[in-house]
């Protein structure tokens, strides 16, 4: 079988932050890293799903909403998955900041009732805010030169598809 490029990376050198991941087609992911890989501090199963719940809602309801895809949390609790298109990386990143922000003013969790979720009982609403404000205040640390380079990738990966759109 072949390796999916998010297996790709070394996850013992991906720090936490937000990363451009691959261009498919027109779709671009983006990893938001919550939390440094393998390093024993995982965000907790209900907390996770309420972030999905919250921010999937925040997304799609905010400025950018017809240019999110799709909206996850991965597997291994670390972190999730956001999918746009029609947006350049630095946009992406500002419509996740605004819907972090829109997701601190929550004072429920939405879709969180029995007939709208799968497992309605394990919700954190108050777990979720937390790692969205370390969240956010982990973006706001990051240096420029970092959101520099991810921007970079992605303009890299945009050029080379315009680039196959014309051959
Ligand atoms: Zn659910």
């Amino acid at each position: 079988m072949d390796k999916i490029p998010s297996f790709e990376k070394d996850h013992d050198l991906l720090q936490p932050g937000l990363h451009f991941s691959t261009l498919q087609k027109s779709v671009m992911t983006l990893d938001m890293r919550c939390k440094k890989p393998n390093a024993g501090d995982f965000i907790s199963p209900a907390a996770l799903h309420s972030t999905e719940h919250m921010l999937a809602t925040a997304l799609r309801n905010g400025p950018q909403k017809e240019h999110i895809i799709y909206f996850g949390p991965m597997g291994c609790r670390t972190g999730f998955y956001l999918l746009t298109e029609g947006l350049t990386f630095r946009e992406a990143a500002a419509a996740l900041r605004g819907a972090l922000g829109a997701c601190m003013q929550m004072t429920e969790v939405p879709g969180a009732l029995r007939r709208e979720c799968g497992n309605y009982l394990e919700h954190d609403l108050a777990g979720a805010k937390k790692e969205i404000a370390a969240y956010l205040a982990l973006l706001d640390e990051l240096p420029a030169a970092t959101w520099k380079e991810e921007d970079a990738r992605a303009e890299a990966a945009f050029a080379a598809a315009r680039r196959e759109a014309k051959v």
